[in-house]
């Protein structure tokens, strides 16, 4: 905020501010350093089919271990990428380390669509239809194995082609889901706008869902809605048998949250969803 006086240049931020700036500027140098040095890795968290029975998605997440900052969260440092403009190599790090994965359980006999994350800045950047396309070709991935979740922000706009691109990766069978559904002011616009599949419920609905009459009334119509639409719904943030329950009965048709499992690193997917096929 501008001081009022305005004797000083630097009196123009106030301290706050100040911290915010150091710490963008610090994970980005962090950030720059350790794109080669396997500090990013990328964990699976279990999408649990309602009717199926059984566990047939998992949501890949970016989870950065920085040497110098210890476990730094991607709701923080994701941002920060996509103004600095290194979402471009993270993104596609994250795409091969998907892909090479889908390979690795496909010899292993497992049967799993993976969620990746792509923020409307991702689909803006030129450059990110060709290195999906190009990785999608060498290692010769099924599109039906992938689905893109899309956060729902008032960036998210039809420049670029985004539109066409999205309608013509839905007819490869890969399926969009619009993630955080509820939370901006414009999802009702995204749903009629976007060439999409799914909705994915956002936390703060699934949190509120039992004691609050409001919450519960949203979640119903968004999930008849949905239906009417021919999406499929998933709610995100599932932490109890409760929670689970009520989204079943309201016609929710996957579920995910520590209810039925943390994010894990790849290696424990296989075991988790054979112990849950016994
Ligand atoms: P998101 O896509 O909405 O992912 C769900 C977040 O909720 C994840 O946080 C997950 O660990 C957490 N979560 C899942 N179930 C529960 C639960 O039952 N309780 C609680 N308290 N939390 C739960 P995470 O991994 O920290 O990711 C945060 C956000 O960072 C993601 O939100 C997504 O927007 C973004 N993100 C993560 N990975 C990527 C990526 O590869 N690319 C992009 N562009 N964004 C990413
Ligand atoms: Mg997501
Ligand atoms: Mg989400
Ligand atoms: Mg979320």
């Amino acid at each position: 905020k501008a001081k009022r006086n305005g004797k000083s240049q630097l009196a123009f931020y106030d301290k706050p501010m100040d911290d915010e700036i150091k710490r963008k500027l610090l994970l980005t140098s962090e950030m720059r350093k350790s794109m080669n040095e396997k500090e990013f890795s990328v964990h699976y968290q279990p999408i649990f089919n309602i009717s199926m029975g059984k566990v047939t998605e998992a949501e890949a997440l970016l989870r950065w271990e920085s040497r110098t900052l210890g476990s730094v969260s991607p709701a923080e440092f994701v941002p920060v990428a996509e103004e600095n403009g290194l979402i471009s190599g993270i993104s596609y790090f994250v795409m091969e380390s998907v892909f090479k994965q889908l390979k690795l359980w496909e010899k292993e006999g497992i049967e799993i669509k993976v969620a990746i994350n792509i923020s409307p800045v991702q689909l803006l950047n030129r450059g990110f239809i060709s290195s999906f396309k190009e990785l999608v070709r060498k290692f010769d991935i099924d599109y039906r194995k992938i689905k893109f979740e899309i956060t729902e922000t008032q960036i998210l706009t039809d420049e670029g082609g985004i539109v066409k691109f999205l309608g013509r990766m839905l007819k490869t069978g890969l399926d969009i889901s619009l993630d955080d559904f509820g939370v901006g002011f414009s999802s009702i616009k995204n749903m009629i706008l976007f060439p999409i599949s799914e909705i994915k419920i956002d936390k703060s609905f699934t949190d509120k869902l039992l004691h609050d009459e409001k919450a519960e009334a949203i979640v119903e119509s968004v999930i008849h809605a949905a239906k009417k639409l021919g999406y499929k719904v998933t709610a995100e943030g599932v932490e109890t048998k409760r929670q689970f329950e009520k989204l079943k009965y309201m016609g929710c048709d996957k579920i995910q949250g520590y209810y039925i499992s943390k994010p894990m690193p790849p290696e424990g997917i296989i075991a988790f969803i054979r112990s849950l096929e016994l």
